[in-house]
């Protein structure tokens, strides 16, 4: 995840220009391994225990300002430094070049600006996802407006499980992500 670093590895160059993990966009949250939980705590980060009864703690984090983490030289949930998504891993592996790692994060960025460009005031980048979920699979036509944020979250989710999202993480079913491209536009009125 995101960070300062001045001698920066190339891990954290990518890391330091997204931010779209602790932003909530990719995951909306984090494991917390039991030694992390009270240091966590202290430090205000927002522990949930989920169904499966383990820790996690939510995103947005709280401590990230744009893209960059400003607790990096502080102490971390030990997840924040050992976490790599799906771009980086295949960067890590040769499957993909420095150039296209940075392009998907500029691209990832752009889908999700169209999103946030939909939204009221007082409404975020969560309520988004939340609204998408509850309408995606809705039988009954549209209103326009909420047409054009399903067509512009699924192009984002799809984006995200293509390039970012490790297995077993996928939010769409792996019919949707093989789909082909759909482009979201300001004119969008249709449903994915
Ligand atoms: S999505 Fe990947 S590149 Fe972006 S902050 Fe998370 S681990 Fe780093
Ligand atoms: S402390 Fe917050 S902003 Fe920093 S890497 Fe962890 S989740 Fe991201």
């Amino acid at each position: 995840m995101a960070n300062h670093d001045e001698d920066l590895s190339l891990a954290s160059r990518l890391c330091l220009a997204c931010g779209l993990c602790c932003d909530g966009t990719v995951y909306e949250q984090a494991a917390v391994r039991p030694e992390d939980i009270a240091p966590a705590n202290a430090c205000g980060f927002r522990l949930f225990k989920t169904e499966q009864d383990r820790q996690v703690f939510l995103f947005p984090c709280h401590y990230l300002e744009d893209s960059a983490c400003t607790r990096y030289d502080q102490w971390r949930p030990s997840v924040c430094g050992s976490f790599f998504c799906l771009m980086q891993k295949r960067v890590a592996d040769g499957e993909c070049t420095e150039a296209e790692g940075f392009s998907l994060i500029e691209r990832a960025k752009s889908l999700r600006s169209a999103v946030l460009a939909l939204l009221k005031p007082g409404q975020h980048f969560l309520w988004a996802r939340s609204r998408f979920d509850a309408l995606a699979g809705a039988k009954a036509d549209l209103a326009p407006a909420d047409a054009q944020l399903v067509v512009r979250m699924f192009v984002l989710e799809r984006f995200l499980d293509q390039h970012f999202r490790k297995p077993g993480k996928k939010r769409l079913p792996s019919e949707a992500i093989a789909r082909p491209a759909v482009e979201a536009t300001p004119d969008d009125t249709k449903a994915a």
